[in-house]
């Protein structure tokens, strides 16, 4: 069929679709862009206002920022933390004086090192993971950074982890906890961390907002599923006083009362 055969109808409704499909594009795009935040070493690479908060707050200690570079070589670099949530994290860790932590789920161990960064001498933090290659990326980080002996890494599940903690009579010991491993089991991480933390204690809970997937959240989705309900839990509970924020990918902290 030549262009000459195509009726005036036909080509104005093709001519109407292909505007509704672009138009469609751009709007989906523009939404979707609304519904994501900005974590620094993702899509914030194209944010200035992201990069000025960047240049205007960021001091990392140097290991940890070639463990920042090392990892960006890394396939899964996705999983690092925000380093500027990261340094919050820390600066909260400081502000309530704490001297052990726990970290669920390592990954390279950028957060892990931040963390053990802000702790006295004496303090420790227990991290968690199941597999030993990622963190093996970071620990010559740690041992530059000097806090290596600072740092229990137990390579198991981390719901073992915190069991093994509960059983040795840990319980109430704890100042802050920063879950960050699998996300169907985050409200068992959130129940074992809140025995383990102190009154006054912090729970950090990552990605909250999982991309924006929680606004609508698909019911064959388990992990913005359990998200979600964990969400909507903790805003109704009376063991906490929380915060959600919109740093990195959502974070949210919950205070032990
Ligand atoms: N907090 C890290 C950081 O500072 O960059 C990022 C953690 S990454 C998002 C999630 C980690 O959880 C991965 O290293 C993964 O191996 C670990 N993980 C997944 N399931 C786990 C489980 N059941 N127990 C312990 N770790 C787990
Ligand atoms: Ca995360």
């Amino acid at each position: 069929m030549t262009f000459r055969n195509i009726s005036k109808e036909a080509l104005a409704g093709s001519i109407t679709l292909g505007f509704i499909f672009v138009a469609g594009y751009f709007f989906g795009k523009k939404k979707s862009s609304r519904m994501s935040i900005s974590k620094s070493h993702c899509e914030g690479k194209d944010n200035p206002l992201l990069q000025y908060v960047l240049n205007h707050s960021m001091r990392e200690h140097p290991a940890l920022k070639e463990l920042r570079l090392r990892t960006m070589e890394h396939s899964w670099n996705i999983m690092m933390v925000a380093c500027e949530q990261s340094q919050f994290m820390a600066n909260m860790a400081k502000l309530i004086g704490a001297k052990k932590a726990l970290e669920i789920g390592v990954y390279t161990g950028y957060n892990t090192l931040s963390i053990a960064l802000a702790l006295p001498d004496d303090g420790v933090v227990v991290a968690c993971d199941i597999r030993e290659d990622y963190p093996n990326i970071g620990k010559p980080f740690w041992k530059e950074a000097g806090v290596e002996k600072k740092i229990d890494l137990r390579i198991q599940p981390a719901l073992k982890t915190l069991d093994d903690l509960l059983a040795a009579g840990e319980a109430g010991t704890f100042d802050f906890a920063f879950i960050d491993a699998d996300k169907v089991n985050y409200d068992n991480y959130f129940e074992k961390s809140l025995q383990l933390l102190r009154k006054g204690g912090i729970i950090a809970i990552d990605n909250v907002l999982w991309g924006g997937k929680v606004v609508n959240p698909s019911p064959d989705d388990a992990d913005t599923v359990a998200i979600d309900k964990l969400n909507k839990k903790l805003h109704r509970d009376i063991r906490i006083s929380l915060s959600m924020l919109t740093v990195g990918d959502g974070l949210t902290l919950a205070i032990k009362l």
